[in-house]
């Protein structure tokens, strides 16, 4: 068993590490307050060739591993969770839709420009009525001619405002659940296609979580991925592997939050000491780090596991678990050594706070993973 990266990897993290606390870290306050999606940073992470990770050349990426991938998204998300989410979500909900649901031509038209980080895309499964129970989702797709015509609504859906592309998962015919769940990608400006209503959120505050309403909207049979009935079966694939990213994210919050507490307490004087010199200090420091290295290296095994192509479901789960888990602890102590200051706007603590709660919510919630796990335990379990 190898414990460390290699120098090509780290090499790579020293990269986007440099990058990210030089061009992105900056901006991350005035991103928050203002709500704003940071589209000049999204613009430099494509040239730095970040949106073409995962992605082979053949579709215009780089390729790529996921365990960079893991990495690439914590390092990010240290610097700004809600400019790391715009980014995850085009390699991963939406760039997996692809590769695992589109043939070549599909991969060619809708990947190839998101490879580049010229446009952008998003992935929508979840609806007003359901988001865990995924499969009872209503947005109807009915067959006319050589199309078909969708009609319903998407919610929370990141990117939702600013993609030129978008996955939609539809049922063919609710009364089939799992089986009439049928994908598409449905393009920026397609006639009954449009941007509803914007969420404002307690974290993640720079990236849109949207409404996406479908009315009367034809989209080619070309656009379909794979036939009718396939998208259950693919949204659940692209999820299995995409929750390492939001661990990756959590883990990304959790170490800035830590980095920050580590800092003060050194700094700050209290009882004619600093706060570093407090043995209740230094056990919440300790706890912390333990967790953080808990939760890197169940994510790095994890993602190490899907490069080689073995079964990776349930550790994946246990990573997406622990890290975003670990990251509400984390944060709340962190917060807890900066007292008072910690707790105001402006400081990091308060918003690392904020931004990691969403992550034990969306790519499946905490209950989600450990239903998941449990049904692969139990299976296991002879
Ligand atoms: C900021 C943000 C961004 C998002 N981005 C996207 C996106 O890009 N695309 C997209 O499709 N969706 C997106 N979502 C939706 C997200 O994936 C869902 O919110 C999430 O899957 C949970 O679904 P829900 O909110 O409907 O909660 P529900 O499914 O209603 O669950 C509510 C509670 O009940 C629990 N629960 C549900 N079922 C069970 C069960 N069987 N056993 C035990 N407990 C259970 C849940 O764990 C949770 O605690 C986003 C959400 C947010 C908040």
């Amino acid at each position: 068993m190898d414990f460390e990266l290699t120098e090509q990897q780290r090499l790579f993290r020293q990269t986007v590490r440099d990058f990210a606390r030089k061009e992105v870290a900056p901006h991350a306050s005035e991103i928050d307050e203002h709500e704003r999606f940071p589209a000049e940073l999204v613009r430099k992470i494509a040239d730095l060739g970040l949106f073409g990770l995962s992605i082979p050349p053949a579709y215009g990426g780089h390729g790529g591993t996921l365990l960079e991938a893991t990495i690439a998204m914590e390092e990010l998300s240290w610097a700004c969770p809600s400019t790391a989410l715009a980014w995850g979500v085009c390699i991963s909900l939406y760039g997996s839709s692809l590769l695992k649901g589109g043939d070549e031509e599909q991969k060619k038209r809708f990947l190839t420009p998101v490879a580049s980080g010229q446009h952008l895309g998003a992935f929508a499964l979840s609806e007003a009525s359901c988001g865990s129970d995924a499969a009872a989702l209503r947005c109807h797709a009915r067959r006319d001619g050589e199309g078909y015509v969708l009609n319903g609504a998407k919610y929370w859906i990141s990117n939702g405002a600013e993609a030129d592309y978008v996955v939609v998962y539809t049922t063919v015919d609710p009364a089939l659940r799992t089986k009439g769940i049928t994908a598409f990608v449905v393009e920026k400006g397609a006639r009954g296609f449009s941007v509803g209503k914007l969420e404002r959120k307690m974290g993640i505050r720079g990236t849109s979580t949207a409404e996406l309403i479908f009315d009367d909207c034809r989209v080619p049979a070309a656009n379909r991925l794979g036939p009718d009935g396939a998208g259950f079966r693919l949204a659940m694939n692209v999820l299995d592997a995409s929750r390492i990213g939001i661990g990756a994210q959590a883990l990304g919050i959790a170490q800035a939050a830590y980095d920050a507490a580590l800092g003060y307490a050194k700094q700050r004087q209290a009882f004619g000491q600093p706060l570093a010199g407090f043995q209740a200090i230094q056990w919440m420091l300790a706890d912390m780090a333990t967790d953080l290295d808990a939760a890197r290296l169940l994510l790095y095994r994890v993602a190490t596991m899907v490069d080689k192509g073995v079964p990776f479901i349930k550790e994946a789960c246990m990573a997406k678990l622990f890290a975003t888990e670990m990251a509400e602890r984390v944060c709340s102590k962190a917060m807890q050594v900066h007292g008072g200051v910690g707790y105001v706007k402006g400081s990091v603590v308060e918003r690392c706070y904020r931004d990691q709660r969403v992550t034990s919510i969306y790519e499946g919630t905490s209950e989600i993973q450990r239903l998941t796990m449990a049904r692969q335990l139990l299976a296991e379990g002879g």
